[in-house]
């Protein structure tokens, strides 16, 4: 296994990853730490919670340290292009602890608040700018902010940025970047639109694969719960409460879903809880956020929007309230705990007008998920339907491939909790 120090990082660097408690670069890191710091360009393949943000980031500040910045200059030298405000404000927390004995100086703009303090902050002069495509551009087309000066590119998430529309507003800010530059890109996936927005920006690059989207869901301890939908709400509070559950991020599939959920667990079932979606005030979604992160809420109710890339350490649960329409978001959910080789477990609540949901996500992740059969939250006739309607043989153009993880197997827990908890 490859070391840090092996890597050609420099001691204020290595000082900071001992600081964090990273013994060892995860698989990202070793093969891309090298080829960054030689100066080559890179296509990286890897989800978040692999370690691909230090996998860039340590580059960068090594890059810029080397060569103190001009005290005139006012443009930033390196950008980091993230496709939300949660992941660009967590690249920059990870700028801070990274580059903490390096002064290596960096700021963040993404929209939902007021420009001011983002202004103020590039009026200063940044090394190191992390943003996202509709403030940054926002702020150039007042004249806030030039990119002229870029040195180093990184095009964070870059599925995401081209699911989430922001292709046009990446080209615009492409064109204002020196062509001479040395350019990042990672995806969770790469697709040939993938490749051939690499082809445009990066030239010559090492391609880096690691993690293939299945590989953190095997970490994952998954379950499924049939449960009426009725009853989703009840079943939650009590495995929070019976299992002294303290970090429980729960998903939903819509903003209003997430909402009311979250008001309805503190109501009626007295635990703390708080929700983030794209209704929210940018303010109210950093403090829900914040409070999580701090343990003074216990529950988090989220959309699959609010909660892309977002880094917390210590989520050991993951409920899917709502089974997500597309099996990828299963995939982004649950790899929101497990983080960096940790443990996690990811419960599935489905109810029966859910059940074709679940058999595309166990055809996309091949695996036949273990139910959990001792919990009271569900009424037999449904339960029953639901055994039926899932064992039933694959309809036409369903691939019906091999049973992993042993199988099909069956939770035998000695009373919910203890099912729940892990046999
Ligand atoms: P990322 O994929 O960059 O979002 O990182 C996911 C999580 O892994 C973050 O909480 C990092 O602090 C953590 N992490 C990154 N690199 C390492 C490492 N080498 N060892 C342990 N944890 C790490």
């Amino acid at each position: 296994m490859t070391q840090f120090a092996e890597l050609g990082l420099c001691e204020p660097l290595l000082r900071a990853i001992s600081d964090a408690g990273y013994l060892e670069p995860t698989p990202i890191q070793s093969e891309s730490i090298p080829h960054l710091l030689a100066g080559n360009d890179l296509l990286g393949c890897a989800q978040t919670g692999t370690g691909k943000t230090a996998a860039f980031a340590l580059p960068i500040l090594q890059r810029l340290a080397a060569e103190p910045r001009d005290p005139g200059l006012r443009g930033c030298r390196a950008l980091i292009l993230s496709p939300t405000r949660e992941l660009a404000m967590q690249i920059d927390e990870c700028l801070t602890a990274y580059g903490y004995h390096l002064g290596i100086s960096h700021a963040v703009v993404y929209g939902g608040v007021h420009q001011n303090p983002q202004v103020q902050a590039l009026a200063k002069g940044v090394d190191v700018l992390v943003a996202t495509p509709g403030r940054l551009l926002d702020l150039m087309n007042q004249g806030y902010c030039r990119l002229w000066k870029v040195e180093v590119l990184v095009l964070d998430e870059a599925d995401r940025m081209l699911d989430m529309g922001f292709i046009h507003d990446v080209r615009e800010i492409l064109a204002a970047v020196p062509r001479n530059r040395q350019g990042m890109m990672f995806s969770a996936t790469v697709p040939p639109r993938i490749r051939h927005l690499a082809g445009e920006i990066l030239n010559d690059p090492a391609e880096v694969m690691v993690a293939p989207s299945a590989t953190p869901v095997e970490q994952v301890d998954q379950r499924v719960m049939f449960v009426d939908r009725a009853d989703k709400r009840a079943l939650l509070c009590d495995m929070v409460r019976d299992l002294e559950l303290e970090r429980v991020l729960v998903f939903t599939r819509t903003k209003h879903g997430a909402s009311r959920l979250a008001s309805q667990i503190v109501r009626y079932g007295g635990l703390s809880c708080d929700s983030i979606h794209g209704d929210k005030l940018q303010s109210s979604r950093d403090a829900a956020l914040r409070s999580f992160k701090e343990g003074r809420i216990r529950v988090l109710v989220a959309t699959d929007v609010a909660a892309r890339g977002l880094d917390i350490d210590d989520i050991g649960y993951v409920v899917n309230y709502d089974l997500p329409n597309d099996p990828d978001s299963y995939v982004h959910r649950i790899g929101r705990t497990a983080r960096a080789g940790a443990e996690g477990v990811a419960v599935t609540f489905c109810d029966v007008d859910e059940i074709g949901s679940l058999r595309d996500i166990e055809r996309q992740i091949d695996t036949h998920l273990p139910i959990v059969t001792d919990q009271p939250y569900h009424s037999e006739a449904g339960r029953e339907k639901a055994l039926r309607m899932r064992e039933a043989p694959p309809s036409r153009g369903q691939s019906g491939r091999g049973r992993s993880r042993g199988g099909r197997q069956r939770s035998r827990g000695r009373g919910r909790s203890n099912a729940m908890a892990g046999d």
